[in-house]
């Protein structure tokens, strides 16, 4: 079956008692035993609900996998998933990392007696020589944000089973429509599906699909144990999302390779980086690995001071956090996203003061760029005043 009736298919006829086409919200917490020792399945809407089953069953086959759980953020479902390692373990992780991952990372799991050496796992050899001897896992994000390098997902998977490793992939930027991490090998993988999968910036959940059943039902116990788990309306918000998950990937691609081409022409910009571009390093591999290039572009001006000029002057994009949604917003790593990384290491990975992240909407694509232009033609005036 094709991945765009996959997505339309997601959560619907799983109501047999009414025919309702579309998985209610089962607003319980708690379900009626039929008889003493007998079950409908549900018990406690923490251990499990019919309408977050829905959207856990719809994510298992988006992803290719066995076993999908939804939580309550991403964060929820990464940090649900680090229970599976314990006092002594190594981690080895993408060094352009999501923030928030770093932190947890950084700040909690290290507490707990885990150590994470963070490569570029955009070189294969990084990877193998950061494995040691109480190395358990690889976590990759691909491509990374927000510079966009594109790690070559078989190599990877390649040596972590040479080692013996899990590897995770955090696919929030790609979304099971471009990328699927699991049909490649890979052990898990995690979406923040506040992004692309929700994709209308009115909903913060997490996703988690395990390739194997064991790996799966291990996760699960860490989701009822820890009870990080997403609600039911905010499940049923997911399942509405999915069904215009390819359509909305399209046009966020289409506008996004056509903005990033615009840019790589403009005198204010720098650098581009959007593996879309012919000439970005990771082009090929993304061609492998991904059936397209997601929606995200990352660029540098030349000058410091366009930053905030062109933060505060835009129209049609909004200045925030986040990504994926149908609305182009425009961040700043370093001080929002990135924030929590060393303003030393910051640098070193590329993450300056001068870099902007662009989620690339579904509007009209040349309203986005007149909007661009616009700031950059008034920005050019005002520093002629100087
Ligand atoms: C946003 C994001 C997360 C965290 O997800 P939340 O839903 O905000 O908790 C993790 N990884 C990536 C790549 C993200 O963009």
């Amino acid at each position: 079956m094709h991945i765009h009736t996959k997505l339309v298919q997601a959560g619907i006829r799983k109501d047999p008692s009414t025919g309702s086409l579309t998985t209610p919200i089962y607003q319980a917490s708690t379900f009626q035993h039929p008889r003493l020792g007998e079950s409908t399945g549900y018990d406690y809407s923490r251990t499990a609900n019919p309408t977050r089953t829905a959207l856990e069953e719809a994510i298992a086959v988006l992803e290719e996998g066995e076993v999908g759980l939804a939580f309550s953020s991403g964060m929820a479902a990464i940090t649900s998933l680090l229970y599976l390692f314990k006092n002594g373990d190594h981690l080895v992780v993408s060094e352009d990392l999501y923030g928030g991952t770093y932190r947890v990372l950084s700040d909690i799991v290290s507490e707990h007696g885990i150590t994470v050496t963070y490569v570029n796992t955009a070189h294969a050899e990084e990877i193998e020589g950061a494995v040691q001897p109480n190395t358990k896992a690889l976590f990759i994000e691909t491509p990374t944000n927000p510079l966009t390098h594109v790690t070559d997902l078989e190599k990877a998977i390649d040596i972590a089973k040479k080692y013996d490793l899990w590897t995770i992939v955090d696919n929030t930027f790609m979304s099971p429509y471009f990328q699927r991490p699991l049909a490649l090998g890979a052990d898990l993988v995690v979406h923040s599906a506040s992004k692309y999968i929700g994709g209308h910036n009115d909903v913060i959940g997490g996703l988690v699909v395990a390739r194997s059943k064991e790996l799966g039902e291990n996760v699960r116990f860490y989701q009822n144990a820890v009870g990080a788990i997403l609600g039911p309306q905010d499940c049923w918000l997911l399942i509405r999302g999915l069904k215009t998950l390819g359509l909305r990937m399209e046009r966020h691609q289409e506008n996004a390779l056509k903005i990033a081409q615009w840019l790589t022409e403009c005198e204010q910009v720098e650098t581009v980086y959007y593996p879309g571009l012919a000439d970005h390093p990771g082009h090929d591999i993304m061609k492998r690995q991904a059936t397209g290039f997601g929606g995200m572009i990352s660029f540098t001006v030349k000058e410091e001071e366009l930053v905030p000029f062109l933060l505060e002057h835009l129209k049609v994009i909004t200045f925030a956090e986040s990504l994926g949604g149908v609305e182009s917003l425009i961040t700043f790593p370093a001080r929002q996203t990135h924030a929590d990384i060393p303003e030393e290491i910051r640098n070193s990975i590329g993450v300056t003061n001068s870099l902007l992240r662009l989620s690339v909407g579904i509007e009209h694509v040349d309203d986005l760029i007149e909007d661009l232009k616009e700031v950059f033609h008034e920005f050019a005036k005002t520093a002629v005043n100087h």
